[in-house]
């Protein structure tokens, strides 16, 4: 997602209190940026953070971090949360690809992927965020018990993603080819603002939950 004619969004970043600056300086220290110890999910590649702004209001007792990796998306969601604030929510610019250098081992206790971009050719399938090369960078960061949910109308990239489970030392604990319609998984489910929109399309939303 590239929004165009957001001009400044990096220096209007740089100036908010949502947004944690350093991210790797807070290595192994995130629970001192919310100044209590309760647990730590991340969304990676949030867009423009309702997802997150969400779940933040519903669980006062989780804390937050958005990842993003376009200060124009991250803007949005910036803009957002100064509409609302939330004091256990934070946002982060950068590439998921550093993931081991901002959160110390199992650090985390959930992943949420929501939509995130197919890279349909074969030679960028260790790009996708559900590919094996991430799953190990997740399996560094999460917690021995953590879960990682991740959602998309996608299903080629779906189908990899189911693939790449077993490969990679990942077990599935429950799984949906059409999440709207299936009465297990969908109550709770907080949608996306990718997931608003494709599912007004007709496209079934598929989700997983894994762990090891
Ligand atoms: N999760 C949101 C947005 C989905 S679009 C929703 O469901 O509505 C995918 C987002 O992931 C885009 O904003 C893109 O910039 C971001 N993204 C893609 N690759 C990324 C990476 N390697 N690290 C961080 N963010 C990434």
């Amino acid at each position: 997602m590239r929004l165009r004619n957001v001009t400044g969004s990096r220096e209007m970043i740089a100036g908010s209190r949502f947004v944690v600056h350093d991210p790797a300086a807070q290595k192994g220290k995130w629970h001192e940026v919310f100044g209590n110890d309760h647990p730590i999910h991340i969304e990676i590649g949030m867009g423009k953070g309702r997802f997150m702004m969400d779940l933040a209001a519903a669980n006062p007792g989780i804390d937050y971090v958005g990842i993003e990796k376009y200060s124009t998306v991250l803007l949005r969601a910036v803009q957002k949360m100064e509409m609302q604030e939330l004091a256990n929510l934070r946002l982060v610019r950068m590439e998921a690809e550093e993931l081991c250098e901002v959160f110390d081992r199992g650090e985390i206790a959930k992943i949420y992927l929501n939509f995130s971009d197919p890279w349909p050719k074969d030679r960028h399938a260790k790009r996708r965020l559900p590919s094996r090369q991430f799953l190990a960078r997740y399996h560094e960061i999460l917690a021995a018990d953590g879960r990682i949910e991740f959602k998309t109308d996608n299903a080629d990239l779906f189908d990899f993603a189911l693939e790449e489970i077993g490969p990679a030392g990942w077990k599935l604990e429950a799984v949906t080819r059409d999440l709207h319609h299936d009465a297990q998984m969908l109550p709770g489910n907080i949608m996306t603002e990718y997931e608003e929109k494709f599912s007004s399309l007709g496209n079934p939303i598929y989700k997983y939950i894994i762990y090891r």
